[in-house]
C-alpha cells in the first residue's frame, strides 16, 4: 500500500488491515507500507519469502475512505474541486452530483515499479502475466474483487460481530485493528443486510485498549471480532519450531511496523513498543507485564527478545525501559537481531476438512486429471463467488519454487501462469475454472489439471533450456546418478557413505598404492580385489557376511575370481560362466579355467570387486558434494521434513557458450540451493578465475531463481581472498543465502568423531 504526502502511516496501514477484514484468508496476508525502496529491502524480502503470496493486492482508498483515513486532506480536495466547478460556472445540483459521484471512485492510482514487479516474480513465483504478478485492488468501499473471496457472501457466517473502536491516537487505532480487525463501512452495511447483530464498543482509556490486545489470544476471542471473521473455515498451520520465545519490536518507523506485523503473522507472543511510548509508563508497563505473563504460562521460563528495524538506540532504551518494570520474576530482556526471529518454516492458513488424499495413476509422466477439491468449511449460493487455490503436496516430491515451474508441473490446456504456480508447498492452483457456469455447481466447475512430477535435474532444464542454455550431466554426474541407483536412492548412498563398515570397505578399494593388501591389486586392471576374510579384516568387528552379501546383492560388489590368460598371460578379474569358461578381455580367447588360470592355488578363490561406477563416483570425490547436501538439508534441516532432491554434477551452458559445472544443485522442499564443494580454501587458484567462477554461480543462481548457495571446504577454513570475492559478488543481502560449511568432512561418520 502506497505512502501519501499529508496522511499518517498509521492510518493508511489500519485501513489497508481494516479492509482484509472483508477478504476470506485476509486476516493472514501481509501487509505492507510502502514509501522507502522495498526492492533492495532484507526485511521485506524475507518476510514476503516466508508469506509466499498467491496474488499481490494493491490498498487503493476511493473518496469514501479517504474522508474516513484523512478528513481534512478530504475536504480540501473536495473543497477545490468544487471551485473548479463553481469558477466553470456549474450549479449547486450539479456540483453537488458531481461530488458525491466521487465516492467511489480511486482518490489515488498507483502502480508498483517495474523492478520490484520482476523481482517478487523471481522470488515468489506468485501467479503472473508475464513479468508483473498477479495482482488486485482493495479497498474499504467495494467488495473484495476477483479472485479474492468476499466474507459477506459465505453462508457461515455468525449470528453477531463484535465491532471494537477507540478514540485514542493513530498508533493505539492501528494496534487495535492489528489484533482484532475493523468493520469498514461498507462491509458493515453488508453484514447488517445479512441480518447479522453488530455490537459496537468504544474504548477510550489506553490501559483498557492495551488490556484488550495483549494477550492476543484467548480472552479476545471470545466473541466474534471482525478479524475472526476473515478465518471462516481455515485453520492456520503454525510451526512449533517458533514457540519458544517473546519478542518485543522497537520504533517509530513504518519498517518496524512490518517487523512487527510479519512476525505476529508468522509466530506467537510479538509485541511492538514505538519509540515515542518509551516515555509512556502505562503503555511500558503493560506490555511488560503481558510479556512476563506470556513467558511464564506459556513457554516456562526463558528470556524477553528486543529486537528493532530502524533504531538500535531505542532498542536498547527499551531493554532498559522494560527492566525498570517492577514485578517479580522479572524475565532479562536482551536485544536480538531481528533477522534470526523470521521462522525458517512457512506458515499458511487453510480448510484442513477439504483436504483429500488420493493415488495416483501416472501415464507418460503426468498423472490423470487430479480431482481438485472443493472448499468445505464454507459455501456461497453463487458457486463463483467461492475461489480458493489448491495446494498439491506428493509424497517424497516438491517442485522448486520458480516462475517458469507452475506450468511445467501442472498440464492442462487451460493451465497458465495466471492461475497456477509452484508454491513453498509445492504445484498451487486456482480451484475454479477460469469458465464457471451456475449450473455446473461447484464441483462442476473446478479446474482439473493433471500433475507431472519433475525431477530436480529436469526441473533445471525446463528453466534454463528455453533461455537459451544447454543442460547435461557431467561424467561425474552420471557415476553418482548410477550409484545412487545401486543403493536404491540418494539418501541410502549418502547413509551407506556414512556408515562406518561400509565406508571402510568401499575406501579399501579406493587405497591409493599398486600394492597388494588390503586384497590383491592387479597392475593389469589397477583395481584391488578382496576376499570375504580381508574385507573382515577391513571393516572390524562388523558382520562382514552380511555386509558383503548385501553389497552384493545391490549389484555394489561383484564375485568373482583372479584369472590368468593360458594365451597371453594378462591377469584380469571374472565371473566364471556356468561351463567355468571366461573370454581374456586383452586377446579375446575364449577358454575354460584351469589350475593354471588360477595361479596355481589349490582351487580359485573367491573375491569381491568394487562397482566400477562406484569407484568412478569415489575416485572423483562424489561424495563431498552428496553428503554435504544430505547433511545440511535431510540431516540438519530434519525437522522441516521436506523432499529432498539432488541433480549430480551438472554442465550448464549458458546462453554466451560459457560452460559451467556446478557441483551441488539440491531441492529441499520449495528451496533450489546451488553449490561449489573443494578440497582447498579456495575456489579457484588464480584470484581473476576465482571471480569469474564466482560470477558464473551467480549468472546460474539468477537464472534459476535459487535460494541460495552452499560454498564447501574439507580445509579448514576458506581463504580471506575467496571469502572478499563471494561478499563482491554476492551483493545483494536478501537473495541468494550464502552459507559455508568449513573443515567438513566427507568421511563416515563414527571415523569424524
Ligand atoms: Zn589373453
Amino acid at each position: 500500500m502506497p505512502a501519501v504526502e499529508g496522511v499518517a502511516w498509521q492510518r493508511l496501514v489500519e485501513h489497508a488491515l481494516a479492509a482484509q477484514t472483508r477478504v476470506w484468508g485476509g486476516s493472514f496476508n501481509l501487509v505492507v507500507p510502502m514509501g522507502w525502496e522495498l526492492a533492495d529491502d532484507e526485511l521485506f524480502w524475507r518476510l514476503v519469502d516466508r508469506f509466499d503470496p498467491d496474488v499481490v493486492a494493491l490498498h487503493l482508498p476511493t473518496y469514501a475512505d479517504v474522508e474516513e483515513i484523512a478528513p481534512d486532506k478530504y475536504a480540501d480536495v473536495i473543497a477545490q474541486r468544487d471551485q473548479q466547478l463553481r469558477d466553470a460556472g456549474f450549479g449547486d445540483d450539479t456540483r453537488a452530483e458531481a461530488i458525491s459521484r466521487l465516492h467511489d471512485e480511486l482518490f489515488w492510482g498507483m502502480q508498483l515499479p517495474p523492478a520490484l514487479q520482476s523481482r517478487l516474480v523471481e522470488r515468489v513465483a506468485p501467479l503472473r502475466l508475464g513479468d508483473e504478478p498477479r495482482s488486485v485492488y482493495v479497498n474499504g468501499t467495494t467488495p473484495p474483487q476477483y479472485p479474492l473471496t468476499d466474507i459477506a457472501v459465505l453462508r457461515e457466517l455468525p449470528a453477531s460481530v463484535v465491532d471494537v473502536r477507540s478514540t485514542l491516537d493513530d498508533v493505539n487505532r492501528l494496534l487495535l485493528t492489528h489484533a482484532v480487525g475493523r468493520l469498514l463501512p461498507s462491509f458493515n452495511g453488508a453484514l447488517a443486510e445479512r441480518g447479522i447483530t453488530l455490537t459496537d464498543v468504544l474504548i477510550e482509556h489506553e490501559e483498557i485498549l492495551l488490556s484488550r490486545i495483549w494477550p492476543p489470544a484467548r480472552g479476545v476471542f471470545e466473541h466474534w471480532y471482525p478479524r475472526l471473521l476473515a478465518d471462516i473455515g481455515l485453520v492456520r498451520r503454525l510451526s512449533v519450531a517458533d514457540r519458544d520465545q517473546v519478542v518485543v519490536v522497537v520504533g517509530d518507523e513504518p519498517r518496524d511496523f512490518l517487523l512487527y506485523h510479519g512476525l505476529s503473522r508468522l509466530r506467537p507472543y510479538i509485541y511492538w513498543l514505538p519509540a515515542t511510548r518509551l516515555a509512556n509508563e502505562v503503555f511500558v508497563h503493560e506490555l511488560a507485564q503481558a510479556a512476563r505473563d506470556a513467558i511464564q504460562r506459556e513457554i516456562g521460563d526463558g528470556d524477553l527478545a528486543i529486537t528493532t528495524a530502524s533504531s538500535d538506540d531505542a532498542a536498547a532504551a527499551a531493554v532498559e525501559a522494560l527492566k525498570g518494570v517492577p514485578g517479580h520474576n522479572a524475565p532479562d530482556a536482551r536485544l536480538v537481531e531481528w533477522k534470526t526471529l523470521v521462522p525458517q518454516s512457512y506458515v499458511w492458513s487453510a480448510d484442513h476438512k477439504s483436504e483429500r488424499r488420493v493415488s495416483l495413476l501416472r501415464h507418460g509422466g503426468e498423472t490423470q486429471e487430479l480431482h481438485t477439491p472443493t472448499p468445505v468449511s464454507v459455501s456461497t449460493d453463487n458457486p463463483s463467488q467461492l475461489r480458493w487455490m489448491v495446494d498439491v503436496e506428493v509424497q517424497g516430491w516438491c517442485p522448486a519454487r520458480h516462475p517458469s515451474l507452475g506450468t511445467q508441473v501442472l498440464r492442462g490446456p487451460v493451465v497458465t501462469d495466471h492461475d497456477a504456480r509452484t508454491s513453498v508447498n509445492g504445484p498451487s492452483y486456482f480451484g475454479l475454472t477460469p469458465f464457471v457456469q451456475a449450473f455446473l455447481g461447484l464441483e462442476g466447475s473446478t479446474a482439473r489439471p493433471r500433475l507431472r512430477p519433475r525431477a530436480v535435474v529436469e526441473q533445471v532444464a525446463d528453466v534454463l533450456q528455453p533461455l537459451g542454455w544447454e543442460v547435461s550431466l557431467s561424467d561425474k554426474g552420471t557415476y553418482a546418478l548410477q550409484s545412487a541407483r545401486l543403493f536404491g536412492d540418494v539418501e541410502a548412498l549418502a547413509r551407506a557413505l556414512r556408515s562406518q563398515a561400509t565406508r571402510a570397505l568401499l575406501d579399501a578399494y579406493l587405497t591409493q598404492t599398486t600394492t597388494n593388501d588390503p586384497g590383491k591389486y592387479l597392475k593389469d586392471t589397477r583395481r584391488r580385489y578382496l576376499s570375504l576374510e580381508e574385507a573382515g579384516n577391513v571393516i572390524g568387528d562388523t558382520d562382514v557376511a552380511t555386509l558383503v552379501s548385501e553389497l552384493y546383492d545391490h549389484d555394489i560388489l561383484v564375485r568373482g575370481h583372479i584369472l590368468k590368460c593360458e594365451y597371453c598371460r594378462a591377469t584380469s578379474f571374472y565371473s566364471l560362466s556356468e561351463e567355468q569358461r571366461f573370454t581374456c578381455v586383452r586377446c579375446r580367447t575364449g577358454q575354460r579355467a584351469t589350475r593354471l588360470s588360477w595361479l596355481e592355488e589349490p582351487e580359485p578363490e573367491f573375491r569381491y570387486a568394487l562397482s566400477e561406477v562406484l569407484y568412478q563416483f569415489l575416485d572423483n570425490n562424489g561424495q563431498l558434494p552428496l553428503l554435504v547436501a544430505y547433511d545440511h538439508f535431510v540431516v540438519g534441516r530434519e525437522r522441516e521434513r521436506q523432499p529432498f532432491d539432488i541433480a549430480f554434477e551438472l554442465d550448464l551452458t549458458s546462453p554466451e557458450g560459457q560452460l559451467r559445472e556446478h557441483d551441488i544443485v539440491a531441492t529441499w522442499g520449495a528451496e533450489l540451493w546451488l553449490g561449489e564443494a573443494t578440497v582447498s580454501d579456495r575456489l579457484d587458484e588464480s584470484n581473476a578465475e576465482e571471480i569469474e567462477r564466482l560470477e558464473r554461480l551467480r549468472e546460474t543462481t539468477r537464472a534459476l531463481c535459487a535460494r541460495g548457495v552452499l560454498l564447501v571446504t574439507t580445509s579448514n577454513r576458506f581463504s580471506a581472498r575467496t571469502k572478499q570475492n563471494v561478499a563482491n559478488v554476492f551483493a545483494d543481502p536478501a537473495r541468494p543465502d550464502v552459507i559455508y560449511r568449513e573443515a567438513f568432512d566427507a568421511g563416515s561418520l563414527a571415523a569424524a568423531e
